[in-house]
């Protein structure tokens, strides 16, 4: 690929984000700087730029870049937050967390997808990601509470551990539902009275599995 047919590319991702609504300045600005091409390995490296989930390693998938987008736009980060994402995948997500959050924390039960992922961050000079192997259903009590947290994986119901883990003041974004049918993503705020719930948009993602993976 020339430079230019990557800046065509570039400029036509962007274009699809915000025609699907994502519209946040600072959103917009951190998907420009983090590119996906180098969280996508192999065969599909070419499709980086389409918006479109594509297969990663372990049988995951990296999420559709507009989702992503409509994700994180929907947590309302602020430059102060501590962040927890549960399911770090390619870790494309936790790059995009990193440039808007003070501290990323993200936990996947793949070892191989957190070390793939430990090494672009370290190449792109994200020091400000943590990156955990381990069951993310269970959060990472260590680290809690949390201003805000991200789960890219689909469960029945949003975690207890998780619940708790988040501040009050806190929000929560997550997908829910049966894994092979069309889930909601939601969007948890916690305040002195309780928790709220809004719905956003169905999505489609790969179930939150119990215990480690295999590689
Ligand atoms: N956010 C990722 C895409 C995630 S795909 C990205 O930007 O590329 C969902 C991920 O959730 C997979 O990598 C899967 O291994 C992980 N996952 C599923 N259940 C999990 C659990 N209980 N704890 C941690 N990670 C989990």
């Amino acid at each position: 690929m020339t430079d230019d047919d990557l800046a065509t590319r570039k400029m036509q991702f962007l274009y699809a984000l915000r025609s699907k609504g994502v519209t946040d300045k600072r959103v917009l600005q951190a998907m420009e700087e983090i590119d996906r091409g180098p969280f996508i390995r192999g065969l599909f490296a070419e499709r980086a730029y389409e918006d479109m989930p594509l297969p990663i390693a372990c049988g995951q998938t990296i999420s559709q870049p507009s989702v992503v987008g409509l994700m994180t736009q929907a947590l309302g980060i602020t430059a102060r937050d501590k962040v927890l994402e549960v399911g770090t995948g390619s870790g494309y997500q936790a790059a995009i967390l990193a440039k808007l959050a003070r501290r990323v924390y993200t936990i996947d039960r793949h070892r191989r997808l957190v070390q793939e992922a430990r090494t672009i961050f370290d190449e792109l000079g994200l020091h400000t990601i943590t990156a955990i192997i381990g069951d993310g259903s269970y959060g990472l009590p260590d680290q809690a509470p949390f201003d805000r947290i991200l789960v890219t994986a689909a469960a029945e119901d949003p975690p207890g551990p998780l619940l708790k883990q988040l501040k009050v003041g806190g929000i929560m974004v997550l997908p829910v539902g049966q894994s092979d049918a069309v889930q909601s993503l939601i969007r948890v705020h916690k305040t002195e009275s309780g928790l709220e719930y809004d719905e956003l948009r169905d999505v489609r993602f790969v179930p939150l599995l119990e215990g480690l993976g295999k590689e």
